[in-house]
């Protein structure tokens, strides 16, 4: 159980993150959640998770493109809950165009959002946790940190830096009861996935069926996405004991993709 344990998930107003936060929350763990959207609807998340699952769960809306924004949001876990023990960097954003089209400011966000984000949240969140003796680090990466597909330069280039940062960060906490791993999900569909169909279809030059048929479950051996419930079950194993020398690795959760 995850009693009296606090969990970070970032980006977990929606999606992948939110399928997360439902899995620590069912272990009893203490939530703060993180993400942009509309306040209303993010009240509505918040009440519900802590009504069906019985834990505190607080919200902290910031820009995480941001670093000042990171670094308060840290802060202010530890301060309001005492101490931060389960970190899940998963906010992360995608825009597909070729590279020589790619716009160098959306470049900058993805790397700033998927990549560096985690870097200070890790960099902030470590002394709390080797102090207590304990602490889970999960990235949520992606096959394309494995794996790389066109149109995607940003994107992959951010998941593929962010295993050299989850294995780093975990030589260096190891003696310290802290693990730290990064899950790498096929194609889940969420609103990151809904959104990139069209401008997929633009690049390829070939419909939205064919976009889902011929190029995201194309790999998928499965031919289906990925769900969230998957993703949250594998995060709830690696805060357990049980993957307590499970450090330093990409899990993949991908239907077969990276097999091939
Ligand atoms: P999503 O769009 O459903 O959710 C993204 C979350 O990040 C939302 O809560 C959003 O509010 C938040 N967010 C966006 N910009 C932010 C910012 N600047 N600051 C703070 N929060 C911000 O996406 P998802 O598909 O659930 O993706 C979550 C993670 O999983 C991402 O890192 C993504 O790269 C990764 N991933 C997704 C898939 C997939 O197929 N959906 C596959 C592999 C990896």
């Amino acid at each position: 159980s995850l009693q009296g344990k606090v969990a970070l998930i970032t980006g977990s107003t929606s999606g992948i993150g939110l399928g997360i936060a439902k899995a620590l929350a069912q272990q009893g763990a203490t939530l703060v959640l993180n993400g942009l959207g509309d306040p209303v609807e993010i009240e509505k998340i918040r009440a519900d998770l802590a009504a069906e699952f019985g834990v505190d769960v607080y919200f902290i809306g910031a820009d995480l493109t941001k670093t000042a924004a990171v670094e308060a949001m840290i802060r202010e876990v530890e301060s309001t809950c005492g101490q931060l023990d389960i970190l899940v960097n998963n906010a992360g954003m995608q825009y597909v165009s070729p590279i020589e089209d790619f716009p160098p400011e959306k470049y900058d966000l993805i790397i700033a959002l998927n990549l560096s984000a985690a870097f200070h949240a890790i960099r902030l969140a470590v002394p709390g946790m080797k102090a207590r003796g304990w602490g889970r680090i999960i990235n949520v990466a992606s096959a394309h940190a494995l794996v790389a597909s066109p149109f995607k330069s940003a994107y992959v280039a951010s998941k593929h830096a962010i295993l050299g940062l989850t294995k780093t960060v975990a030589l260096e906490v190891a003696e310290h009861g802290i693990t730290a791993n990064a899950i790498c999900p096929g194609y889940v569909m969420t609103p990151l996935v809904q959104k990139q169909i069209p401008d997929t279809a633009k690049a390829r030059g070939i419909t939205e069926e064919e976009v889902i048929r011929d190029v995201l479950l194309y790999a998928q051996s499965t031919k289906k996405f990925v769900e969230v419930e998957e993703l949250g079950a594998l995060a709830a194993f690696l805060c357990s004991d049980g993957a307590r020398s499970m450090t330093g690795i990409a899990l993949p959760v991908d239907g077969g993709w990276t097999a091939h």
